[in-house]
């Protein structure tokens, strides 16, 4: 995790991330560790910690958190907002940090590539003959190459 520099501190950034629905309750926490005892994540790559991220946001280490790779880690697994003593929807804070991340342009290339998917053709990947196939071999009724209802919900979004 990077360092703490007083000369780098957003003092606006706390208040941005608390306007985000799933991060209103971010303020509550007081850093007890249950959520990093608990992350999957957290054991198998020791540097990442929800409960630093947390408290980094707090700080307004705005650059170190959205441009960071800590915040695209996480699983969405859910352990650390049910376990939390605060209630705070730690999962949801994380999406909500990916959702300014990605506003700003920090996304990973792999991340705006599937956004881009999604939103060209309301699918991750475009469904050819092996996937009808299999389809009807499962008896499911194939499907259309495009969602047009999914991207015309985004393009109402943007
Ligand atoms: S479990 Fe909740 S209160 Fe404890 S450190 Fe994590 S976010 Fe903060
Ligand atoms: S939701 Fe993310 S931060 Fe929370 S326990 Fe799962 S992987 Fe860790």
């Amino acid at each position: 995790m990077p360092e703490f520099k007083l000369e780098k501190v957003s003092s606006g950034f706390a208040s941005m991330v608390v306007q985000e629905p799933g991060a209103e309750g971010i303020r509550s926490c007081y850093a007890c560790g249950t959520c990093t005892a608990g992350c999957p994540v957290r054991r198998v790559n020791a540097a990442y910690n929800p409960r630093k991220l947390i408290r980094m946001v707090l700080l307004g280490m705005q650059d170190e958190v959205l441009q960071g790779k800590e915040i695209w880690l996480c699983s969405s697994c859910y352990t650390c907002q049910e376990r939390c003593p605060q209630g705070i929807r730690i999962t949801e804070t994380i999406i909500a940090l990916r959702n300014l991340a990605a506003r700003e342009g920090y996304a990973p290339s792999g991340v705006s590539m599937q956004a881009k998917l999604i939103k060209d053709q309301g699918r991750l990947y475009a469904l050819d003959e092996f996937d009808d196939k299999k389809r009807k071999k499962a008896g499911l009724p194939s499907l259309p190459s495009e969602v047009a209802g999914a991207t015309k919900l985004l393009d109402e979004k943007e």
